[in-house]
């Protein structure tokens, strides 16, 4: 193992071996250290519990590194619309990606099938090396480098570490830096099921007073369910038999698709909105899930920190181009800048989303009931929406760009 790099990612999840792949258009010398083995083998006949709606914008980030087609041949589910309705109300919308010339608004993908690709990808990256199975012990930074202790006692030296280690983020508690945030008092149900009803290519959601419970379509006809409800109802939800659950599940979703007929295993993750004090510091950067976490109800955690990864790596390529210190905190003030407030303002619009259908107050049942309808009435305002959510307005970095 080499022990020192230019750039030394922690984490190889989604996010962080998206980076790792981005930067191998650098000379660049990265180090990616994970602290599990990858899965690399599964039974295909049953999808994966985690699975992420990815966007437009994503989706040519893998493109850009040369992985959707391994995602593809592997399975990935499109989904062409998108149904949103209230459960106390009558408020509908109804998105359409054939209303703006788009064959498709996204795809759902099993976050083992991305994360595959990815490493497979990584892997054979003469520039990047991946040290497998290792987790960092502790970190220290100064002026030239940081250096970081290994639990198994090796020591790794890196002009700039990257912190994409999660929601736990260790690296960003070594580093002393904050958050601010607050846990959404919930729990998200995943499961796989069928139903009898085809789900017609179309991602569904119902807003109940607990929570959102999403319906994602699978190119098997199942769908992959996320429903967010309070964790007491969570936990009697997951102590339910299957049976049970599949009966509670239908009533909860009106029926829309019929009877739920079919129930894979179920799991629960708690839910929260956490926001970084600061993305960088002298020879550090936060990217991810590490940096952000936001409420699963649209769907967009993922494809924000694929964004920042994607920002990232242009920010660094630019500074080797112009032989810049790739650690010092004056070349990653331009990646906090580009990605701290796009982020924000995508975190604060699905705070209030939570908060607008979270509420029983009447005078705001009726408002957001009122808002869904106009809005889907007023097209060209329903497609400035459909746009944003597929990752296509705003400053995107090179590798997102159509
Ligand atoms: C129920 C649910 C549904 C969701 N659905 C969607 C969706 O549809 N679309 C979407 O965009 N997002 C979705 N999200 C959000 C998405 O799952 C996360 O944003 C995403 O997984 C974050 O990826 P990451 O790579 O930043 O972090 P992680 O996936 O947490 O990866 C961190 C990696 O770092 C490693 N690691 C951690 N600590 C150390 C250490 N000390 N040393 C070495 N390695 C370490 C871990 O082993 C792991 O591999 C959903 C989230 C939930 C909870």
């Amino acid at each position: 193992m080499n022990d020192q790099f230019d750039v030394l990612i922690v984490g190889a999840g989604m996010v962080g071996a998206t980076l790792a792949c981005s930067l191998a258009r650098t000379a660049l010398r990265v180090g990616v250290l994970e602290a599990h083995p990858p899965q690399t083998g599964w039974d295909n006949h049953i999808f994966d519990l985690r699975v992420s709606a990815i966007t437009a914008a994503s989706q040519q980030i893998f493109t850009g590194l040369g992985v959707w087609q391994a995602m593809v041949a592997q399975r990935v589910s499109p989904f062409r619309e998108m149904h949103v309705w209230d459960a106390a109300g009558d408020g509908i919308i109804h998105f359409d990606s054939a209303e703006i010339g788009e064959d498709r608004l996204g795809y759902v993908v099993e976050n083992r099938v991305i994360q595959k690709a990815l490493l497979d990808r990584m892997t054979t990256l003469e520039n990047v090396e991946f040290i497998c199975p290792a987790r960092l012990a502790s970190m220290d930074i100064n002026a030239e480098s940081a250096i970081l202790q290994l639990e198994d006692g090796r020591s790794i030296t890196a002009r700039l570490v990257v912190g994409a280690d999660g929601g736990n983020s260790q690296v960003r508690q070594l580093a002393g830096i904050g958050t601010r945030g607050w846990s959404y008092e919930q729990k998200a149900i995943v499961a796989t099921v069928k139903t009898s009803l085809p789900h017609c290519e179309t991602a569904w959601q119902r807003f109940l007073s607990q929570g959102p419970l999403a319906f994602l379509p699978l190119n098997n006809g199942g769908c992959s369910i996320v429903w967010s409800t309070s964790p007491a109802h969570a936990d009697e939800l997951l102590d339910m038999d299957e049976q049970e659950f599949m009966s509670e599940l239908t009533r909860a979703f009106d029926a829309k698709l019929g009877q739920v007929v079919e129930c894979g295993q179920r799991a629960a993750f708690p839910l929260r909105l956490q926001h970084v004090d600061t993305y960088i510091k002298d020879r550090l950067a936060l990217i991810g899930d590490a940096a952000h976490t936001i409420h699963p109800l649209a769907g967009q955690g993922v494809n924000l920190g694929l964004l920042d990864a994607a920002a990232l790596s242009e920010v660094l390529g630019n500074a080797c181009d112009k032989h810049l210190d790739i650690g010092a905190l004056h070349v990653l003030r331009r990646y906090e800048r580009w990605r701290k407030g796009d982020n924000l303002v995508v975190m604060a619009v699905m705070d209030g989303f939570k908060r607008l259908f979270g509420s029983s107050l009447e005078p705001l049942r009726k408002i957001r009931n009122v808002g869904l309808n106009i809005t889907d009435a007023v097209t060209p305002l329903k497609n400035q929406i459909m746009l944003h959510a597929m990752g296509l307005k705003g400053d995107l970095p090179r590798l997102a760009r159509p």
